[in-house]
């Protein structure tokens, strides 16, 4: 398994900083997200360093679906799947990504806007 030294989210997942995790398995991580934006904000990575979207592969494709799947599980208990939830993912810089492990926002309790900003 890739793991990246100086990247926070393979930190988190080898147990070397600190975070509220909500979910584990072989594949795939859950935790909170440090700053919040909604009332319910969760982050979804996979335990295999990949930096976004732009790096996956075919060979990626069952982790991907895991991920989304996950994200959908978390809404369900989160109770944030009736009135809606967003789920969100960030790649490179224009879109706004600052952590450069893939990783699924998934956003709910409050209403979302779009186009977003
Ligand atoms: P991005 O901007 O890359 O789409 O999202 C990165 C997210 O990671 C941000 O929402 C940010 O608040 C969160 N984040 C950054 N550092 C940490 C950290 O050390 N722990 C946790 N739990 N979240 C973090
Ligand atoms: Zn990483």
């Amino acid at each position: 398994m890739e793991t990246l030294t100086d990247c926070i989210f393979c930190q988190i997942l080898a147990g070397k900083k600190p975070a509220r995790m909500v979910y584990q398995d072989e594949t795939v991580a859950a935790l909170e997200d440090i700053r919040p934006q909604a009332p319910v904000h969760l982050l979804v990575i996979p335990r295999r360093h990949l930096n976004s979207l732009r790096e996956v592969s075919e060979e990626d494709e069952a982790v991907l679906g895991h991920l989304l799947s996950v994200a959908s599980q978390l809404a369900r208990e989160r109770k944030i799947e009736a009135q809606g939830y967003r789920v969100v993912i960030n790649n490179g810089n224009w879109a706004g990504q600052t952590v450069d492990h893939l990783h699924l926002h998934v956003l709910g309790g409050r209403v979302f806007h779009w186009p977003p900003g």
